[in-house]
Protein backbone atom coordinates (compact mmCIF):
# COMPACT_ATOMS: atom_id res chain seq x y z
CA UNK A 1 0.00 0.00 0.00
CA UNK A 2 0.92 3.51 -0.27
CA UNK A 3 0.85 6.89 1.34
CA UNK A 4 1.78 10.15 -0.43
CA UNK A 5 1.89 12.96 2.23
CA UNK A 6 1.12 16.80 0.95
CA UNK A 7 2.92 18.81 3.44
CA UNK A 8 4.68 21.72 4.71
CA UNK A 9 6.92 19.89 7.27
CA UNK A 10 8.14 16.45 5.70
CA UNK A 11 11.26 15.87 8.49
CA UNK A 12 8.00 15.36 10.74
CA UNK A 13 7.30 12.20 9.55
CA UNK A 14 10.32 10.68 9.69
CA UNK A 15 10.53 10.78 13.61
CA UNK A 16 7.13 8.75 14.08
CA UNK A 17 6.73 7.06 11.28
CA UNK A 18 10.71 5.70 11.25
CA UNK A 19 10.89 3.25 13.97
CA UNK A 20 9.17 0.42 15.50
CA UNK A 21 6.62 -1.65 12.87
CA UNK A 22 5.66 0.87 10.38
CA UNK A 23 9.60 1.65 10.15
CA UNK A 24 9.83 -2.30 9.47
CA UNK A 25 7.21 -2.31 7.19
CA UNK A 26 8.57 0.60 5.36
CA UNK A 27 11.81 -1.32 5.04
CA UNK A 28 10.06 -4.95 4.27
CA UNK A 29 8.26 -2.75 1.23
CA UNK A 30 4.79 -3.79 2.96
CA UNK A 31 3.99 0.26 3.03
CA UNK A 32 5.61 2.63 0.58
CA UNK A 33 5.21 6.39 2.54
CA UNK A 34 6.77 9.52 0.50
CA UNK A 35 6.38 12.42 2.14
CA UNK A 36 6.01 15.65 -0.38
CA UNK A 37 6.88 18.91 0.49
CA UNK A 38 4.55 21.55 -0.99
CA UNK A 39 6.92 24.80 -1.09
CA UNK A 40 9.00 22.51 -3.28
CA UNK A 41 5.94 23.35 -6.01
CA UNK A 42 5.81 27.31 -5.49
CA UNK A 43 5.94 29.77 -8.38
CA UNK A 44 7.58 32.30 -6.74
CA UNK A 45 11.48 32.73 -5.71
CA UNK A 46 10.75 32.93 -2.38
CA UNK A 47 9.15 29.71 -2.22
CA UNK A 48 5.93 31.62 -0.15
CA UNK A 49 2.86 29.07 -0.06
CA UNK A 50 0.76 31.34 1.88
CA UNK A 51 -1.45 34.34 1.61
CA UNK A 52 -4.05 36.79 2.95
CA UNK A 53 -7.33 35.54 2.71
CA UNK A 54 -9.85 37.21 1.06
CA UNK A 55 -12.78 37.24 3.70
CA UNK A 56 -10.01 39.42 5.77
CA UNK A 57 -9.62 37.87 9.50
CA UNK A 58 -6.50 36.93 11.04
CA UNK A 59 -4.24 34.31 9.55
CA UNK A 60 -2.89 32.92 6.48
CA UNK A 61 -4.06 30.45 3.84
CA UNK A 62 -1.82 28.05 1.59
CA UNK A 63 -2.69 29.07 -1.89
CA UNK A 64 -3.92 26.95 -4.47
CA UNK A 65 -1.03 26.83 -6.97
CA UNK A 66 1.65 24.72 -4.92
CA UNK A 67 -1.20 22.13 -3.34
CA UNK A 68 -2.28 21.65 -7.16
CA UNK A 69 1.50 21.18 -8.31
CA UNK A 70 2.11 19.02 -5.06
CA UNK A 71 -0.80 16.93 -5.60
CA UNK A 72 0.00 16.79 -10.08
CA UNK A 73 3.97 15.61 -9.14
CA UNK A 74 1.96 11.87 -7.88
CA UNK A 75 -1.38 11.72 -9.53
CA UNK A 76 -0.03 13.00 -13.48
CA UNK A 77 0.83 9.79 -15.54
CA UNK A 78 -1.38 7.41 -13.23
CA UNK A 79 -4.50 5.40 -14.48
CA UNK A 80 -6.25 5.88 -11.24
CA UNK A 81 -7.07 8.75 -9.15
CA UNK A 82 -5.74 7.52 -5.63
CA UNK A 83 -7.78 8.74 -2.90
CA UNK A 84 -7.24 11.67 -1.44
CA UNK A 85 -7.86 12.89 1.66
CA UNK A 86 -7.97 16.03 3.11
CA UNK A 87 -6.74 16.42 7.01
CA UNK A 88 -9.36 18.62 8.43
CA UNK A 89 -11.29 19.38 11.58
CA UNK A 90 -14.12 19.69 9.44
CA UNK A 91 -13.90 16.41 8.09
CA UNK A 92 -15.99 12.73 9.18
CA UNK A 93 -14.40 12.05 12.92
CA UNK A 94 -12.02 8.92 11.84
CA UNK A 95 -12.52 5.72 13.98
CA UNK A 96 -11.39 1.90 13.41
CA UNK A 97 -14.27 1.78 10.71
CA UNK A 98 -12.91 4.48 8.81
CA UNK A 99 -8.97 2.83 9.36
CA UNK A 100 -10.46 -0.31 7.93
CA UNK A 101 -11.91 1.07 5.05
CA UNK A 102 -8.82 2.60 3.61
CA UNK A 103 -6.58 -0.02 4.15
CA UNK A 104 -8.36 -1.57 1.37
CA UNK A 105 -7.18 1.39 -1.25
CA UNK A 106 -3.62 0.74 -2.65
CA UNK A 107 -3.06 4.33 -2.90
CA UNK A 108 -4.09 7.24 -0.89
CA UNK A 109 -2.95 10.92 -0.76
CA UNK A 110 -3.22 12.67 2.16
CA UNK A 111 -3.46 16.59 2.58
CA UNK A 112 -1.92 18.18 5.37
CA UNK A 113 -2.92 21.73 5.91
CA UNK A 114 -1.45 24.87 7.89
CA UNK A 115 -1.95 28.15 9.00
CA UNK A 116 -6.06 29.04 8.60
CA UNK A 117 -5.78 26.68 6.26
CA UNK A 118 -6.18 25.69 2.02
CA UNK A 119 -7.87 27.80 -0.23
CA UNK A 120 -11.23 25.81 -0.87
CA UNK A 121 -10.72 25.89 -5.23
CA UNK A 122 -8.09 22.90 -4.59
CA UNK A 123 -9.89 21.12 -2.33
CA UNK A 124 -12.80 20.96 -4.61
CA UNK A 125 -10.76 19.71 -7.26
CA UNK A 126 -8.40 17.31 -5.77
CA UNK A 127 -10.12 16.00 -2.36
CA UNK A 128 -12.52 13.31 -2.52
CA UNK A 129 -12.83 12.71 1.62
CA UNK A 130 -12.05 15.50 4.55
CA UNK A 131 -10.84 13.60 7.62
CA UNK A 132 -10.75 14.72 11.40
CA UNK A 133 -9.09 13.03 14.63
CA UNK A 134 -11.48 14.68 16.79
CA UNK A 135 -13.23 17.82 17.55
CA UNK A 136 -10.30 19.70 18.52
CA UNK A 137 -7.90 22.24 16.28
CA UNK A 138 -4.65 21.62 16.01
CA UNK A 139 -1.93 23.75 13.94
CA UNK A 140 -1.59 21.29 11.08
CA UNK A 141 -2.59 18.42 9.77
CA UNK A 142 0.83 16.61 10.41
CA UNK A 143 -0.48 14.52 13.26
CA UNK A 144 -3.61 13.72 12.21
CA UNK A 145 -1.98 11.98 8.98
CA UNK A 146 0.57 10.05 11.31
CA UNK A 147 -2.13 8.80 12.96
CA UNK A 148 -4.32 7.51 9.84
CA UNK A 149 -1.43 6.09 8.31
CA UNK A 150 -0.04 4.37 11.57
CA UNK A 151 -3.55 2.97 12.00
CA UNK A 152 -3.80 1.69 8.55
CA UNK A 153 -0.75 0.89 7.92
CA UNK A 154 -0.97 -2.11 10.87
CA UNK A 155 -4.12 -3.87 8.77
CA UNK A 156 -2.24 -4.51 6.58
CA UNK A 157 -1.17 -8.55 6.65
CA UNK A 158 2.41 -8.60 7.60
CA UNK A 159 2.57 -5.43 9.14
CA UNK A 160 1.95 -6.84 12.91
CA UNK A 161 3.99 -9.66 14.33
CA UNK A 162 0.50 -11.73 15.07
CA UNK A 163 -0.95 -11.73 11.84
CA UNK A 164 -4.46 -11.04 13.36
CA UNK A 165 -3.45 -9.51 16.39
CA UNK A 166 -5.85 -6.54 15.78
CA UNK A 167 -8.45 -8.79 16.04
CA UNK A 168 -8.80 -8.62 19.94
CA UNK A 169 -8.13 -5.10 20.29
CA UNK A 170 -10.05 -2.18 21.11
CA UNK A 171 -12.72 -1.28 18.80
CA UNK A 172 -11.95 -4.22 16.45
CA UNK A 173 -15.87 -5.54 17.55
CA UNK A 174 -17.22 -2.82 18.60
CA UNK A 175 -16.00 -3.74 22.35
CA UNK A 176 -12.94 -2.55 24.21
CA UNK A 177 -10.38 -4.93 24.95
CA UNK A 178 -9.98 -7.14 27.70
CA UNK A 179 -7.82 -6.51 30.63
CA UNK A 180 -3.87 -7.79 30.37
CA UNK A 181 -1.62 -8.80 32.47
CA UNK A 182 2.56 -9.99 32.17
CA UNK A 183 4.95 -11.35 34.12
CA UNK A 184 5.30 -11.71 37.36
CA UNK A 185 2.28 -13.65 38.64
CA UNK A 186 2.12 -11.40 41.56
CA UNK A 187 3.01 -7.36 41.55
CA UNK A 188 2.56 -5.65 44.61
CA UNK A 189 0.42 -8.51 46.57
CA UNK A 190 -1.74 -7.78 43.50
CA UNK A 191 -2.59 -11.86 41.76
CA UNK A 192 -3.56 -12.31 38.04
CA UNK A 193 -7.09 -13.56 37.83
CA UNK A 194 -6.47 -17.31 38.40
CA UNK A 195 -8.44 -18.26 35.28
CA UNK A 196 -5.38 -17.22 33.13
CA UNK A 197 -3.13 -19.95 34.87
CA UNK A 198 -5.82 -22.39 34.47
CA UNK A 199 -4.66 -23.88 31.15
CA UNK A 200 -8.24 -24.07 29.88
CA UNK A 201 -8.29 -22.32 26.10
CA UNK A 202 -12.19 -22.30 25.99
CA UNK A 203 -12.95 -21.30 29.33
CA UNK A 204 -10.21 -18.23 29.36
CA UNK A 205 -11.34 -16.80 25.95
CA UNK A 206 -14.65 -16.71 27.67
CA UNK A 207 -13.27 -14.95 30.72
CA UNK A 208 -11.56 -12.40 27.58
CA UNK A 209 -14.69 -12.17 26.30
CA UNK A 210 -16.87 -11.34 29.50
CA UNK A 211 -14.08 -9.42 30.41
CA UNK A 212 -14.18 -6.88 26.96
CA UNK A 213 -18.22 -6.36 27.80
CA UNK A 214 -17.68 -5.17 30.84
CA UNK A 215 -14.75 -2.90 30.82
CA UNK A 216 -16.76 -1.57 27.42
CA UNK A 217 -19.75 -1.20 30.34
CA UNK A 218 -17.55 0.61 32.51
CA UNK A 219 -15.38 2.95 30.43
CA UNK A 220 -17.70 3.56 26.77
CA UNK A 221 -21.07 2.09 27.67
CA UNK A 222 -22.45 4.55 24.11
CA UNK A 223 -20.60 1.82 22.46
CA UNK A 224 -22.98 -1.40 23.41
CA UNK A 225 -25.75 0.21 21.89
CA UNK A 226 -24.22 -0.44 18.34
CA UNK A 227 -21.85 -3.39 19.19
CA UNK A 228 -23.74 -7.16 17.86
CA UNK A 229 -23.97 -8.08 21.29
CA UNK A 230 -25.36 -11.94 21.24
CA UNK A 231 -28.11 -12.92 23.45
CA UNK A 232 -25.53 -14.17 26.33
CA UNK A 233 -24.35 -10.98 26.19
CA UNK A 234 -26.78 -8.87 26.80
CA UNK A 235 -27.90 -11.79 29.92
CA UNK A 236 -24.10 -11.72 31.07
CA UNK A 237 -24.51 -7.78 31.02
CA UNK A 238 -27.89 -7.43 33.53
CA UNK A 239 -26.48 -10.26 35.52
CA UNK A 240 -23.38 -8.03 35.83
CA UNK A 241 -25.09 -4.79 36.54
CA UNK A 242 -27.55 -6.21 39.19
CA UNK A 243 -24.49 -7.69 41.48
CA UNK A 244 -22.48 -4.38 40.80
N1 LIG B 1 -9.50 27.33 9.82
C1 LIG B 1 -9.74 25.92 9.87
C2 LIG B 1 -11.14 25.66 10.38
O1 LIG B 1 -11.63 26.43 11.22
O2 LIG B 1 -11.77 24.65 9.97
C3 LIG B 1 -8.75 25.25 10.81
C4 LIG B 1 -7.34 25.28 10.28
S1 LIG B 1 -6.20 24.43 11.33
C5 LIG B 1 -5.59 25.72 12.33
C6 LIG B 1 -4.84 24.13 10.25
C7 LIG B 1 -4.80 22.73 9.63
O3 LIG B 1 -4.65 21.78 10.66
C8 LIG B 1 -6.03 22.32 8.87
O4 LIG B 1 -5.98 22.78 7.54
C9 LIG B 1 -5.96 20.81 8.95
O5 LIG B 1 -5.17 20.27 7.91
C10 LIG B 1 -5.26 20.55 10.27
N2 LIG B 1 -6.16 20.16 11.37
C11 LIG B 1 -6.48 20.91 12.46
N3 LIG B 1 -7.29 20.24 13.30
C12 LIG B 1 -7.50 19.02 12.74
C13 LIG B 1 -8.26 17.89 13.13
N4 LIG B 1 -8.99 17.86 14.25
N5 LIG B 1 -8.24 16.81 12.32
C14 LIG B 1 -7.53 16.82 11.17
N6 LIG B 1 -6.79 17.88 10.75
C15 LIG B 1 -6.78 18.96 11.52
Amino acid sequence: MRFDVLTLFPTMFEAVLGDSMIGRAREKGLIETNFIDIRDFTENKHRQVDDYPYSGGGGMLIAAAPVYNAYMSVAAGLDYKPLTIYMSPQGRVFDQQTASELSQHKHIILLCGHYEGIDQRVLDEIVDMEISIGDFVLTGGELPAMAVIDSVARLIPGVLGAEDGFKNESHYNGLLEYPQYTRPAVWHEKPIPDILLSGHHAKIEQWKHEQSLITTLKKRPDMLQKAALTKEDIEFLEGYKKEH
